[in-house]
């Protein structure tokens, strides 16, 4: 049976990974979610492999419980990332009210390459109103290459930051931070806000 994006959202969400006590993804120490799928396109974009919508879906159920076993290290609260996570807005506004059950002053941060007027626009993906209803913070738009902003938590001067709900009280990280961090398999997960030399280093790395 082919599922459409309606019966996905009813069952998880295409995951491209998740890391937790996460210092340079909003404020905090915070656990990741990066989604798998973007339709956007954006040129020399740092996270090329969560394009293609390919991974097996996680249920919304299972990667709540693995959020909640990692709420000590990452009590600032839960960003989601991608890939495009309002492409996948059902599943993971289903994902914010799960987890609020249990954790009622959860912060969620989500970094989209939509605009917030296309999210609120006619044409918006499927779930995006009930997803900005439950999220804290927003930042929005294309990574613009040619445009690099030194702000933090943006990748292109165009981006903006959102506060959607509740404001943060703690401190943004610094700008163009980035993190390293080693798995138990010894994978190792590069994320963060990387300046151009060090995007095309890991370019080269990744080839
Ligand atoms: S929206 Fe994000 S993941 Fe998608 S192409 Fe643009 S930078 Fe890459």
């Amino acid at each position: 049976m082919l599922l459409d994006r309606d019966d996905l959202g009813a069952l998880g969400l295409r995951l491209a990974g998740s890391a937790s006590g996460s210092r340079v993804n909003g404020p905090g120490s915070r656990f990741v979610v990066w989604v798998q799928g973007c339709t956007l396109g954006c040129k020399a974009c740092f996270n090329p492999q969560t394009h293609a919508p390919n991974a097996d879906v996680t249920p919304t159920d299972e990667l709540a419980r693995r959020v909640l076993a990692h709420r000590a290290e990452s009590s600032s609260g839960l960003t989601l990332s991608g890939g495009e996570p309002f492409e996948q807005a059902v599943a993971l506004e289903r994902l914010v009210v799960d987890l609020r059950r249990d954790w009622p002053t959860l912060n969620v941060l989500v970094f989209s390459g939509y605009t917030l007027e296309e999210l609120r626009g006619p044409r918006a993906p499927r779930g995006a109103t009930e997803l900005l209803a439950v999220i804290d913070l927003l930042v929005d738009g294309r990574y613009v290459a040619a445009d690099a902003s030194a702000r933090p938590l943006r990748a292109s001067r165009n981006q903006r930051l959102w506060v959607l709900g509740r404001p943060v009280h703690e401190p943004l990280p610094a700008p163009l931070e980035v993190e390293v961090q080693i798995g138990p398999s010894g994978a190792i997960l590069v994320s963060g806000f990387p300046d151009a030399r060090l995007r095309r280093a890991l370019g080269e790395l990744a080839r």
